[in-house]
Formats: C-alpha cells, structure tokens, sequence
C-alpha cells in the first residue's frame, strides 16, 4: 500500500491541522525493554532459585504456537508535527502487506 510521506493532520499540542511526516514505528531492541517478558524472566529464576522451571527447554514456539500465521500486519504509524516537532502515533491500525511512503 502506499503512503503519502506528509499529511496534513490535526496536532493536539498545538490544537490545529498542521503539516505532518508519516513513518512506521521501529521495533525496539530487547535489551532496551525494562518491563515485561524480560523481567518476568529473571523474576521467575530468582522465585525458586533453581532456574527458568524449564521454560528455556522448550521447542521454537513455531513448533507449538499458532504463530505468524498471518500474511499481513497492522500498521504503527507515527505522526511528526512539522511546527513542534512533537510526535503522536494513530489511533488504530490497519492491516497491510507492505507500506510504501512515497
Ligand atoms: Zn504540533
């Protein structure tokens, strides 16, 4: 699909319809992760004092989940306001093969 690479949007920081760039969200790198299955993980370690409770033995989850079973992904888009430069995301997303900004 493809995407213009500015849009004229409404910013809710400066309270009207100003020019906007378009981009996709990018995927943030686990190390950088503070919450979540990171921190469980080392949570579920200390609880017992013997380790993971095997959760490190299993298989792929391809191999026991239904996972990525879908062709195509919802879209993160990210809008940044040209006049304070203030970032906000959309409000829902919809699902696409690829998205091109042209
Ligand atoms: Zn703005």
């Amino acid at each position: 699909m493809k995407m213009p690479k500015s849009v004229k949007r409404y910013c809710p920081y400066c309270r009207k319809h100003t020019e906007h760039k378009v981009a996709m969200a990018k995927k943030k790198a686990a190390s950088s992760l503070t919450w979540g299955s990171k921190y469980r993980m080392m949570k579920r370690g200390k609880c017992t004092g013997t380790g993971n409770r095997g959760k490190l033995s299993k298989k792929a989850m391809s191999g026991w989940k239904r996972y990525g079973k879908k062709s195509t992904k919802k879209t993160d888009l990210r809008y940044t306001c040209g006049v304070c430069k203030k970032t906000h995301c959309q409000r829902e997303g919809f699902r696409a093969k690829k998205i091109e900004f042209t």
